[in-house]
């Protein structure tokens, strides 16, 4: 099945899942949108007003400060994935529930495995501590790459809607999106290394038949 089917595949069960009581509150659920074959997967918190009303992820004020920042770096949302922590809203934009994100979580993991993205970017803590339990917080985390043991890559930045009313985040969430493009590149340099290393080893194999 490819990328997409799969992903609509995903949406479909999203949209029947009664796992936790957010169920019960939300008008849409909110499964994520974008190109099934990104190299940049970016999570957020969990669906607002707006999205929740739409469907659509980061569709609100923390959303157009997220597409500035993506334009920025010469992509739109047709070139990204953006997904979310939770796929329905806590009631009043409380914070996610360990119980909530536990009961996501597959959801969650499946899209990952169908995209297989180069990049993670993790945004705001909740999708941090949820991707890298134990890793730290994010004003540690924040702007450097990180490769965790599973071989996913993974940057973690601030939340755009933190970042909204708060220039000293504002400057530093920019500062540390802008960085995208090189951890991208490094980590395609990587992949073609080890796929040439995989190579030569298959011909001197070949050498010795
Ligand atoms: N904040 C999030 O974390 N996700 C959204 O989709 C919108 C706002």
């Amino acid at each position: 099945m490819d990328n997409q089917s799969q992903l609509v595949r995903i949406a479909a069960e999203i949209a029947k899942c009664e796992k936790c009581s957010l169920s019960k509150t939300r008008i849409n659920t909110v499964p994520g949108s974008g190109n099934p074959e990104a190299d940049i997967l970016f999570v957020g918190e969990a669906p607002g007003q707006k999205e929740d009303e739409s469907g659509i992820p980061f569709c609100g004020a923390a959303g157009k400060f997220l597409d500035e920042m993506i334009a920025s770096i010469g992509l739109s949302r047709d070139d990204v994935f953006i997904a979310n922590t939770l796929k329905c809203r806590p009631p009043e934009n409380r914070d996610p529930e360990d119980s909530e994100k536990a009961a996501c979580r597959p959801y969650l993991d499946r899209q990952v495995e169908t995209i297989k993205p180069k990049l993670i970017v993790c945004l705001g803590r909740h999708s941090v501590a949820n991707f890298m339990p134990g890793a730290g917080g994010i004003s540690k985390l924040h702007g450097k790459a990180v490769r965790r043991p599973s071989g996913q890559v993974y940057l973690a930045l601030y939340h755009p809607a933190a970042a909204l009313h708060n220039g000293g985040l504002r400057s530093t969430l920019m500062e540390d999106f802008a960085k995208i493009p090189a951890i991208l590149k490094k980590i395609k340099a990587e992949k073609a290394k080890k796929v040439e290393a995989i190579d030569e080893v298959k011909q001197e194999q070949q050498h010795l038949l």
